[in-house]
């Protein structure tokens, strides 16, 4: 599968972070850091930066290409998800939940009954699809959070009401 365009968050927008990874995409999110760490990591790893802060735009590599940033303006959490998708193109639901929310690491499909210390015995009744994070060890399925957070993606997919 194609992995998809990378991410870098600056620390005025540190809540995409999160949503981009729901979304299943490669997204760093260091904080703090000082803008030319936040450039050089985009640089080295081919990422777009993800900031509120105009000042990037008017960075040469940026105004020539060689590095791309989505400048977001709105100040609400799902305003500004809408604008980076609207901004990228994105994305196949398919790839959504497949990354650690806290670490960013790829989940693994996990047999249920290797979890079963793990969750509580109410989720382990009534789920199955368990996934794991290999670098934190978290436990994720498709329970009511990420439920809830389907649906407000849902949402701004759908564009504004
Ligand atoms: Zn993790």
């Amino acid at each position: 599968m194609d992995p998809g365009p990378k991410f870098i968050v600056d620390n005025n927008v540190g809540r995409l972070a999160k949503w981009l990874r729901v979304l299943g995409f490669d997204t760093l999110f260091i904080n703090p850091i000082a803008d030319e760490d936040l450039l050089a990591i985009a640089r080295r790893d081919g990422r777009i930066i993800v900031t509120k802060d105009r000042a990037f735009l008017r960075r040469r590599e940026v105004i020539d290409g060689r590095l791309k940033v989505v400048f977001v303006r709105s100040n609400d959490r799902l305003g500004q998800l809408r604008e980076v998708i609207e901004a990228l193109n994105l994305p196949a639901p398919d790839r959504w939940f497949s990354r650690c929310l806290a670490c960013n690491a790829p989940l693994t499909a996990v047999p249920k009954a290797e979890v079963a210390d793990q969750v509580p015995p109410y989720v382990y009744a009534t789920q199955n699809g368990f996934q794991r994070c290999p670098s934190c060890g978290r436990v994720y399925w498709p329970g009511t959070h990420w439920e809830r957070m389907r649906a407000e993606l849902q949402t701004v997919m759908a564009g504004p009401e």
